[in-house]
C-alpha cells in the first residue's frame, strides 16, 4: 500500500486544483521557501484527521481555507488521498484495488468526509488509519528537525510510539468511548429509576 496521488484545492496556499502523484519508491518536493512545501504535508495530516490548529500551523482551522488575494472566492478547502490499496489491508475494502479519501471544509464551518465517494464521520478515517498504526500525531510524518526527538523520548513517549506501531492505540481509543458510553448508560438508567419511584 502507499500513497498514488493527493488532490488539494483552496487549501492553504493552493487556490487552484493541485494534483500531485507520488511514486511507490522515493517522492521528493522541492522548492524555494515558503512555497508550499510543508503546506503538503499538512494536506496529508489533515486529510488523515489531524484537528489540531497547532499541528496544522494555524491559528484556527478557518486559516486552512486559501486568503490569498488572486481574486477568487474560494468557499472551500478540499483534500483528496488516493491510496493504492494492493494487497489489500483493510478487510472491509478489499475488493477495491485504490482507496480514495475525502476530507471538505466550508467557510461555514461545515466539515465533510468520504471514503472511497461515500460520506462518512472523521472518526471513520481516523479509525481506518489507526488499523495501520497511522494516525497523524504518530510518528508516520517526521518534521524538520525532529529526528534528534526520538533519541530524546521519554519512557512513557516511546511506549505510546510502540503502541501506535503496533496498533494498540486503536483498541485504547475504542475502550474509552466504550466506557464513556457505559458511563452515560448508567447514568440514564439511575435517572429512569428515579422517574419510575415517582410515579409509583
Ligand atoms: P520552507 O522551505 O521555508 O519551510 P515551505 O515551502 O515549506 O517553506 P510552507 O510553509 O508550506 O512553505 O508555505 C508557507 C506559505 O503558505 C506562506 O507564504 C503562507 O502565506 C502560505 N499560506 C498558508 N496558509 C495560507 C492560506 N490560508 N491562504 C494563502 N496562503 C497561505
Amino acid at each position: 500500500m502507499f500513497i498514488k496521488r493527493l488532490e488539494i484545492y483552496g487549501f492553504k496556499s493552493f487556490p487552484y486544483k493541485v494534483s500531485i502523484p507520488f511514486s511507490p519508491k522515493i517522492t521528493a518536493i522541492v522548492g524555494p521557501n515558503g512555497s508550499g512545501k510543508s503546506n503538503i504535508l499538512d494536506a496529508i495530516r489533515w486529510v488523515l484527521g489531524e484537528q489540531s490548529p497547532k499541528k496544522l500551523r494555524v491559528k484556527e482551522l478557518s486559516d486552512l481555507i486559501f486568503s490569498g488575494n488572486n481574486n477568487r472566492n474560494i468557499d472551500f478547502a478540499e483534500v483528496k488521498l488516493l491510496l493504492n490499496h494492493e494487497p489489500p489491508v483493510w478487510e472491509t475494502y478489499k475488493d477495491f484495488p485504490e482507496i480514495l479519501i475525502t476530507r471538505r471544509f466550508y467557510r461555514n464551518g461545515e466539515s465533510e468526509y468520504f471514503i472511497n465517494q461515500k460520506p462518512c464521520r472523521l472518526k471513520d478515517i481516523q479509525f481506518l488509519f489507526l488499523d495501520l498504526g497511522v494516525n497523524p500525531q504518530s510518528y508516520g510524518i517526521i518534521e524538520q528537525g525532529e529526528v534528534s526527538k526520538f533519541i530524546d523520548l521519554s519512557p512513557k513517549e516511546r511506549k505510546i510510539l510502540l503502541e501506535d506501531l503496533a496498533g494498540v492505540s486503536k483498541l485504547k481509543i475504542t475502550e474509552e468511548n466504550t466506557l464513556k458510553n457505559l458511563q452515560k448508560t448508567e447514568e440514564n438508567l439511575l435517572r429512569l429509576k428515579d422517574i419510575i419511584n415517582e410515579v409509583r
